[in-house]
Formats: structure tokens, sequence, C-alpha cells
């Protein structure tokens, strides 16, 4: 017997127009597509494609001018703005290209900042943050700040910070974009441990290679989706010595 997957992201006929003085742009052009719960897939396009436009649609941050869209059942089209903001510290770990941690602040602190937010307890806020910190490869620079780290040290504090309020979906952007390739080898490698241990990744990239270590990838163009593959041979694997010995909690397991 088989358990169907959750459909965690679905989005029906989403175009997105931006409107200047002069000028209309259609930066997504009716973008359908699902994205169950336990999948790793990579938006790729090149420059100007509609990546941004989407990520900000996937992640709350933006409505479509027109299209549903539906985030692990909740239809965000009449929510207001503090529904919204909600929405995203509950439902999505956001990681950014340029990591957006706060400056000479601790590890500890940055991490422990979304459940703050959420009026977690501040026992349970030390507790989970160290743990993830751990997770990522991190547990020796928890009173490190953000400028005392590496580009791709930061980048693990913000992964740390992204699964502390037990998100339906990862949302990176470009995540390693800003830093070195081996670094960038790392955070591919967390990135597939979190998946093999049942966490949704959307990955926007305009790099192939970073693209292949994901099992799907969607390619959009001229902001429609030119290409949807999912891979049936194995995806680029790398390995990581941060992550030997650390057993990720499967999501559900954390607080549910
Ligand atoms: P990508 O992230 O793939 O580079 P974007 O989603 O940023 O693409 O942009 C898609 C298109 O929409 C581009 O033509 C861009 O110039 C335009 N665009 C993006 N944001 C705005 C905006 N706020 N106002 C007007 N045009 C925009
Ligand atoms: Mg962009």
């Amino acid at each position: 017997m088989s358990i169907k997957p959750k459909t965690i992201i679905q989005a029906s006929h989403l175009s997105k127009i931006y409107h200047t003085s002069d000028l209309e742009t259609i930066a997504l052009n009716d973008v359908s597509f699902e994205i169950k719960e336990g999948e790793f897939v990579a938006i790729m396009g090149p420059s100007g494609s509609g990546k941004s436009t989407l990520m900000h649609i996937i992640g709350a941050l933006d409505k479509p001018t027109s299209g549903t869209y539906i985030l692990d059942g909740e239809n965000v089209e009449n929510l207001t703005d503090d529904e919204l903001s909600d929405i995203r510290n509950r439902k999505i770990g956001f990681i950014f290209q340029a990591f957006n941690l706060l400056p000479r602040t601790t590890t500890m602190k940055n991490v422990m900042l979304p459940m703050a937010y959420a009026g977690v307890p501040l026992e349970q806020r030390l507790i989970t943050a160290e743990k993830f910190l751990r997770l990522v490869g991190l547990g020796d620079r928890l009173s490190h700040t953000s400028n005392q780290l590496s580009g791709g040290q930061q980048q693990r504090v913000a992964i740390a910070r992204s699964l502390v309020m037990n998100p339906a979906i990862l949302l990176a952007d470009e995540p390693t974009g800003n830093i070195a390739s081996a670094q960038a080898d790392e955070i591919m490698a967390i990135f597939q441990k979190l998946n093999d241990d049942g966490h949704t990744i959307v990955m926007i990239t305009h790099e192939p290679d970073i693209a292949e270590h994901a099992k799907r990838i969607i390619h959009i163009k001229d902001g429609r989706i030119v290409e949807d593959s999912t891979k049936h041979q194995q995806r680029k694997i790398v390995s990581s010595p941060l992550l030997k010995g650390d057993a990720a909690q499967p999501r559900g397991i954390l607080n549910k």
C-alpha cells in the first residue's frame, strides 16, 4: 500500500504583470505546477525569466495579478498582510543569496529570531537553535557573530534559521550565489540530507551545476514553464564531512 504524498504547493494559471509609467512587463505568463511533500525542486532560468517574481509568489511575499496559489492547503488570495506574514513565518523557511543575517549578532540569536516572533518560550528557543546549528555543522560557532563567519558558514546559519519553525517548505533563492564553490558543495550536501529526511525544498538558481542536485528541474523562460523534468536516474550526490553522524529529525516528529 502506498500513501499519496500531500500537495504542498498548487499554482494554477499564475500571471504577474508589472506596470511602470511607460511599460507593462509580463513577468509570469500563465504558470501552473504542483509540488508534493518530499520533493526537491530547482527552478531554473536565465536572468529576467521571472524566477524572483515566482519566488516572491511562492514565498507569499507578493500576490499574482491573476491565478490561484494554494500553499499547504491555504489559498493566499484573500489574506491580509498580517495573515500573510504569519503564514510566511510558520510555513516557509527562507534562504537568501545574501544570507540576510543580523550583523554583529550571534549565530544563536539569529537562529532564535523566527521563534521569538512566534512567541516560543526562551528555553525551547535555546534548545532548538542549538540543535539545528549542530545539524548544519556549526556546533562550535554558537557565539560567533555573523561577521566572524565565512560565506558558507553564514549560509549554514541561515539554513538552521530556516528550519526552526518546522516549515512546510524550504525556499532558497540562489543559495550558493555568494559563496565559493567548495562551500557551495557543503550547502548542496546539507540540502540533500534535509531532503532525504523528508524536507520539501524549492531552490531558485540560474546555475545548471547547482540545479543538478535537485530531483526535479522546472525551467522557465520569458515567464513561462518551458520544461519540467523529474530525474529517474541518480541525482548528483555530494557528501559532506560536516554531516557525518548527524541525524536530522524527519519533519513531523519535531513539533507535531
Ligand atoms: P529573474 O529573477 O529571473 O532575473 P525577475 O522575476 O526579477 O527575473 O524579472 C522578470 C521580469 O519582470 C524582468 O523583465 C524584470 O525586468 C521585470 N520586473 C521584475 N520586477 C519588477 C518590478 N518591480 N517592476 C517592473 N518590472 C519588474
Ligand atoms: Mg532574480
